[in-house]
């Protein structure tokens, strides 16, 4: 739910089928004759990443960057015939669309850079999700606050870990505990549902 944008999913390279997708550019049979060599090189110095090239010949390069695009392929490298002439390849991270997601980088650190940026891209999908997540964790004061806070969010409460506590939330608003994604918590506090001593606290959420 969290990782995506208006052009579509946004994968991390982690999950992502493929991770890598490379994409020629070429106007004419002569460029396409330099172009293809350096693609099929690059492809295959990037064999550990799960790597694909598009080069299907009856599509134009902005109809595969969109196709990609909306697949969440977490990173496009482009190929022409300008990258072949100054020995770099063009790209572009699915996480940051436009101009400011795209670099040049020399051929000879290629490997080096794609492991880098699939890090990157790894740990700022991450924060943005649990930024997302925190910012739409509220702490609800009474049960009615919980029923209201899960329609839209998530409650992080006390819970004295009865089943039938977690039950009755379940019963009336849909919503069940989560997980819990904070590591500590110290002290104790009074179950939001049945106002019994809990030690834990827990996340409420719906499904979706
Ligand atoms: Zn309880």
């Amino acid at each position: 739910m969290t990782h995506g944008d208006d052009q579509g999913l946004v994968l991390p390279p982690k999950v992502a089928p493929t991770q890598v997708i490379i994409v020629p550019i070429y106007k004419n049979d002569e460029e396409k004759a330099r172009v293809m060599p350096v693609v099929s090189q690059v492809e295959r110095e990037l064999q550990v990443f799960r790597v694909k090239v598009d080069s299907r010949e009856e599509f134009t390069p902005g109809y595969k960057f969109n196709h990609w695009e909306l697949r969440g392929v977490p990173l496009r490298l482009e190929i022409g015939p300008k990258d072949v002439d100054k020995n770099t390849v063009a790209f572009a991270r699915r996480d940051i669309p436009g101009r400011e997601g795209k670099s040049f980088v020399p051929h000879s650190q290629l490997d080096g850079q794609v492991a880098e940026i699939l890090q990157t891209i790894q740990a700022s999908l991450h924060d943005r999700a649990l930024n997302f997540r925190l910012s739409n964790t509220h702490d609800p004061h009474s049960l009615t606050e919980l029923y209201d806070v899960v329609q839209k969010g998530w409650a992080l409460s006390w819970w004295c870990g009865s089943p039938d506590c977690e039950a009755k939330v379940k019963e009336d608003t849909k919503a069940s505990t989560r997980c819990i994604p904070f590591d500590q918590f110290t002290g104790e506090g009074r179950c939001i549902v049945c106002g019994e001593p809990a030690r834990e606290k827990v996340v409420f959420g719906r499904a979706y």
